[in-house]
C-alpha cells in the first residue's frame, strides 16, 4: 500500500449550525445533508447519466440525493490543496431493496480536487468569505453551473415562467412548485428564502465536526492470525505458569484453544457486530469514521468486502484503499423511519478511494473517450479491475462505496437495542478540524 504512517482515526458528529452560509463552498464545509457544497462548481456531475460519473440511480434513474461530504485536503500534494469527497444516495428504499437482491448500487461516492491556485477560490482563506464583494466571488459566480432548487445537483432545466429557479429533473420542479415556488415565482427580486416545504425535500443539514478516537489498548483488534496464535500461546504459558497447570494435562482430544474462552472456536453471536457495537458505545453519537489508508470496523463478520476485490480506480488503475466509513446512526440522524420497511438502510457503508488522489486529466489524454461504468455488480468487479476504463465528464471522480448489512444475528441485536436520537449538545468538546 502506498499510504504513508496512519493518522489517528477521526470520529465525525453532526452538529448543528446558526448560519448555514459556513456550509457553502467558500468555507469548505464537512457537512451531512442540504445542498452539497461544490469544490468546482463548474464542471459538475451529470444527473441524467447512471454511469460511474453520474448522478442518476441506476434503478429508478432519478438523481441521487446529496448525504455528506468531507473536505479533506491534502498537506503534501499541490493538486490536492482542496479536496473534497462527495457521498449520495437514491432516496428510494425500495431501489436499495432491490439493489441488495441484484447486486446493483445505489450510492455514489464522487471526488474532487483543486490546486491553491484555482479560478474559483482564492489563495487566501478571507478572498474566499467576502463572497459578494470581491472580485473572487463575482468570478466563481459567473463560472458556477446552474443547480436545481431542489437537491443542488446541476440544473440544467429553468422555471419556464420566471427562467431563474433552475431544476435537476421535471420531478424537483414539481415538488419546489408544491413546496413554495408557486407563490415564490412572481415575486420580482427572487430572492425568498426557503420554505420548510422545500426544506424538507433534502436531507436535513448538519455540519459535520471531527475529533479523534481516543485510543485504547486493543483497539487495532486486527491481529494477522500468526500474531493471533503467539498471542494465545503466550496467554497460555502465562495462565500455565500462574496456575501452576500442567502443561502436560492428560485430558485427551482437548486442544489449546479449548482451555481458554474468546479462543477461535465457533459460536452463536457475531461476535464481530459485538466488537462494532462495544467500540462504537464509546463515542455513540458517531456518524462517521475516518482513517485513510486504516481498515473499517466492519459491522459483521458476514459479507465483508476483501481488500482486494475492491475495484481499482478508474482514472489511474491503482488499487483504492478504505478511507472512511458511514456509520447506522447518521439514519438517525437523517429521520429516516427504520420501523419502515421500505426505507433507506444500511449497517455500515464503506468509502474506499484512489490512494493517488489522481487527476481526471491525467487519464483522459491517453485513453479513448467511453462511458464510464463502475460495475454494477459487486461480484463482477474482479473482471473489470484489469483496464481501467475513463473516467469521467465532470471534475469529479468516480470512488468505490460497499455497503455491509447487519447479520441476521446483529439484526436482531439492533432492533432490540434503543435507538436514541442525537442530541446536539451533548458534546461539549467537538472541534471543527478537517479529519
Ligand atoms: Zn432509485
Ligand atoms: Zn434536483
Ligand atoms: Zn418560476
Ligand atoms: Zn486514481
Amino acid at each position: 500500500m502506498s499510504v504513508p504512517a496512519l493518522e489517528p482515526i477521526e470520529l465525525g458528529f453532526a452538529e448543528q449550525v446558526d448560519n448555514p452560509v459556513f456550509l457553502t463552498s467558500p468555507y469548505f464545509p464537512s457537512k451531512i445533508g442540504g445542498h452539497p457544497a461544490w469544490l468546482n462548481p463548474q464542471h459538475l456531475p451529470s444527473t441524467e447519466s447512471a454511469a460511474a460519473d453520474g448522478l442518476a440511480c441506476p434503478l429508478c434513474t432519478k438523481p441521487m440525493a446529496f448525504l455528506l461530504q468531507l473536505y479533506t485536503p491534502v498537506d503534501d500534494s499541490p493538486a490536492c490543496f482542496h479536496r473534497s469527497v462527495y457521498v449520495f444516495c437514491c432516496r428510494n428504499g425500495g431501489c436499495h431493496k432491490t439493489a441488495s437482491a441484484t447486486g446493483a448500487h445505489c450510492f455514489k461516492v464522487l471526488r474532487c480536487q483543486l490546486p491553491r491556485e484555482n479560478p474559483y477560490f482564492g489563495v487566501d482563506a478571507n478572498d474566499n468569505v467576502e463572497l459578494d464583494s470581491s472580485v473572487q466571488g463575482q468570478r466563481r459566480v459567473a463560472l458556477s453551473a446552474p443547480t436545481c432548487a431542489v437537491c443542488g445537483n446541476l440544473g440544467p432545466k429553468k422555471c419556464g415562467q420566471c427562467g431563474r429557479a433552475r431544476y435537476c429533473s421535471r420531478e424537483h420542479q414539481v415538488a419546489h412548485w408544491g413546496a413554495g415556488h408557486k407563490q415564490a415565482c412572481s415575486n420580482a427580486s427572487g430572492n425568498v428564502a426557503p420554505t420548510a416545504k422545500e426544506v424538507a425535500l433534502r436531507f436535513p443539514e448538519f455540519e459535520l465536526v471531527t475529533e479523534p478516537e481516543e485510543v485504547r489498548p486493543g483497539d487495532d483488534g486486527d491481529e494477522d492470525d500468526e500474531a493471533a496464535e503467539k498471542r494465545r500461546m503466550q496467554e497460555f504459558e502465562a495462565a500455565v505458569k500462574d496456575f501452576k497447570l500442567d502443561v502436560q494435562t492428560e485430558e485427551e482430544g482437548k486442544d489449546v484453544d479449548d482451555l481458554f474462552d474468546g479462543s477461535d472456536t465457533v459460536q452463536e453471536e457475531d461476535e464481530c457486530f459485538e466488537a462494532f457495537q462495544k467500540r462504537v458505545a464509546r463515542d455513540s453519537e458517531q456518524v462517521l469514521r475516518y482513517q485513510k489508508g486504516g481498515k473499517p470496523l466492519w459491522i459483521s463478520d458476514v459479507a465483508q468486502c476483501a481488500p482486494g476485490a475492491v475495484p481499482r480506480c478508474l482514472n489511474c488503475g491503482t488499487q483504492r484503499v478504505f478511507e472512511f466509513q458511514i456509520m447506522p446512526q447518521l439514519l438517525w440522524i437523517l429521520g429516516v423511519d427504520n420501523l419502515d420497511g421500505n426505507s433507506l438502510d444500511w449497517g455500515t457503508l464503506l468509502v474506499y478511494t484512489c490512494p493517488n488522489d489522481c487527476n481526471p486529466q491525467e487519464a483522459s489524454a491517453t485513453t479513448p473517450a467511453q462511458p464510464a461504468t463502475e460495475p454494477a455488480s459487486f461480484a463482477s468487479v474482479a473482471a473489470t479491475n484489469a483496464k481501467p476504463v475513463p473516467v469521467t465528464s465532470s471534475a469529479y471522480l468516480p470512488e468505490f462505496l460497499y455497503s455491509q448489512q447487519v447479520s441476521e444475528k446483529g439484526s436482531i441485536d439492533l432492533q432490540q437495542r434503543e435507538r436514541r436520537a442525537p442530541q446536539p449538545d451533548a458534546r461539549p468538546e467537538a472541534t471543527n478540524a478537517s479529519p
